[in-house]
């Protein structure tokens, strides 16, 4: 069944094929330049062109359709010029699909305040717009035109503004790329969020209007698809508002005024309110559109996504709790460092078909950890990121087979929650 497709022409589409009976949830498929994208699906991040060890095509086996790495990381080093001279993202990281990248204003203000990785999702007990994480040093200061930061690498000083994020991106060349946005915290006051919601639009305006430039400039590079990314923090009335702004914003081109390609949805979230939050912007936003979550991989998360309507995911923590020795299966996380698995020999997961699991046992892994041999963070990896890619794979073919639900209430009913929000 064929609900709605966007035109294609730039080699950058959006088919939606199931759709689910009084949901937003959705299947379909992205097109970009490298490749197809079916949705819902989870995006890995390799922050730096690379997933943290592990290797492209190992990546490509275990089921992953794309990869998101970060603009701030990649211009500070190696500098998006050097990507750009390799021939794009795709060609210099080996990794012949399709790709994002996240645009830097996340990591900007998070590196800037010093949170790092981490935007609270419970930091319901103050309010401050100063707010530092302990002894850190503030690093970013954000003005209407931009921000300017700190290197997190050497301390020498940076300026991202709309137009040099749009010209990082374009260099790095991903198939889609994001609107630089100001990302709020949770403990930022209303007024604030207010504020920095109409700094959002109007650097909206100013990314379409430089994509619009940069892509007519580079008209021999494939197309990039451009994202509007969506705040409001947990406000409703913000939300709201962020979502009808962004759907109807429009480059100043009289000529030939260009919309957002889709949106991401960003921004701290409250894990007790994500779906809520979810359904007020997805509501709003065009139907037809690709809506990206940043940041969110919590298998629990994953599914409150799907149920509002979202297609694609991407996040830090699969990877990353993994080189703790953090691991998914269908009953839960659990720790492979722990004693009990020293001779534990059976597979991370029976019912995992990862290269780790078919191949080698706890006790092994186990004593990788506690060797810190550095194969240890690779094979865990490698199950967990095929663990998180295969579950969105698995909501998506209950999705066209028509049983969601019940799939839904199947994992639901054996997985004990442990989780968070986490973006590199
Ligand atoms: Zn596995």
């Amino acid at each position: 069944m064929r609900i709605n497709a966007l035109p294609s022409g730039n080699g950058f589409s959006f088919e939606i094929t199931h759709g689910l009976e009084n949901s937003l949830a959705r299947a379909g498929t992205i097109s970009t330049p490298h490749g197809d994208v079916a949705t819902p699906a989870f995006i890995p991040v390799g922050t730096k062109a690379t997933v943290k060890a592990v290797l492209p095509e190992t990546m490509k086996d275990l089921g992953a359709q794309a990869l998101l790495s970060n603009a701030y990381h990649l211009y500070l080093q190696p500098g998006s010029d050097i990507i750009d001279d390799a021939g794009g993202l795709s060609r210099f990281m080996n990794w012949p699909g399709p790709t994002f990248t996240d645009s830097g204003g996340f990591q900007v203000l998070s590196l800037g305040v010093g949170f790092k990785k981490v935007l609270a999702m419970d930091a319901q007990t103050f309010r401050s717009d100063e707010v530092v994480a302990g002894n850190k040093e503030r690093l970013a200061h954000v003005d209407d035109d931009g921000v300017t930061f700190k290197s997190h690498i050497d301390g020498s000083m940076h300026r991202f503004t709309p137009e040099i994020s749009m010209r990082v991106q374009h260099q790095i060349g991903a198939d889609i790329i994001f609107a630089f946005d100001e990302c709020t915290t949770l403990h930022n006051t209303r007024s604030y969020q207010e504020k920095a919601l109409e700094r959002t639009r109007a650097w909206g305006i100013r990314c379409l209007d430089e994509h619009q430039k940069l892509t007519l400039e580079r008209s021999e590079k494939p197309y990039q698809a451009l994202y509007g990314v969506i705040q409001g923090a947990q406000y409703e009335d913000l939300r709201k508002k962020a979502a009808t702004d962004m759907a109807a914003l429009r480059s100043s081109d009289p000529e030939n005024p260009i919309a957002f390609d889709g949106f991401g949805l960003g921004g701290a979230l409250d894990k007790k309110t994500l779906g809520t939050i979810l359904t007020w912007m997805n509501e709003i936003l065009p139907v037809e559109k690709p809506r990206h979550l940043l940041g969110i991989g919590a298998p629990e998360d994953l599914f409150v996504g799907v149920d509002n309507g979202i297609d694609t995911f991407d996040c830090v923590l699969a990877s990353r709790i993994a080189r703790t020795s953090a691991v998914y299966t269908m009953e839960g996380r659990y720790n492979l460092s722990n004693a009990a698995n020293r001779r534990a020999f059976e597979p991370i997961d029976s019912e995992c078909d990862c290269y780790t699991c078919t191949h080698y046992t706890k006790a092994y892994v186990h004593h990788l950890f506690r060797g810190k041999e550095i194969n240890a963070a690779t094979l865990a990896t490698i199950h967990n990121e095929r663990f998180i890619v295969r579950l969105v794979d698995q909501m998506r073919a209950a999705l066209i087979a028509g049983d969601y639900p019940e799939m839904k209430a199947e994992f639901m009913g054996r997985y004990k929650h442990l989780s968070g929000q986490a973006r590199d």
